[in-house]
């Protein structure tokens, strides 16, 4: 998602390297290096992913270096999650009545599936 930098506290940019630190500068997923080339021949550029997608919520282990394309395939989910969500809402249902996808209920680490 594009980074508001309102949405993040002062001192992101510590943060943001002590979590790159920690993966080593790769991907937490895939293990691509950041400013690697990708398979298409573009530059891998590591974000930093907010796992429970709480902004607010800025300990290490709410946090994990992806590579974009992994960030924008948890990304998808999410917004596949959300337009869900909307269809409920508009439709007079209560959302949280019916069960929610819960992609990071099994654990620490996303798990991304490939060809959904
Ligand atoms: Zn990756």
């Amino acid at each position: 998602m594009p980074m508001n930098r309102k949405d993040y506290p002062p001192d992101w940019k510590e943060l943001r390297r002590q979590v790159l630190t920690r993966a080593n500068n790769k991907c937490e997923l895939c293990g691509k290096e950041n400013y690697s080339l990708s398979d298409k021949g573009t530059t891998v550029i590591l974000t930093v992913h907010h796992i429970d997608n709480q902004k607010s919520r800025r300990n290490l282990i709410n946090l994990i270096a992806l590579c974009n394309k992994c960030h924008l395939r948890l990304d998808l989910e999410q917004h596949i999650e959300n337009a869900r969500k909307t269809r409920l809402i508009k439709a007079g249902k209560d959302c949280c009545r019916f069960k929610s996808r819960d992609r990071y209920s099994s654990g620490l680490r996303p798990q991304v599936t490939i060809g959904k």
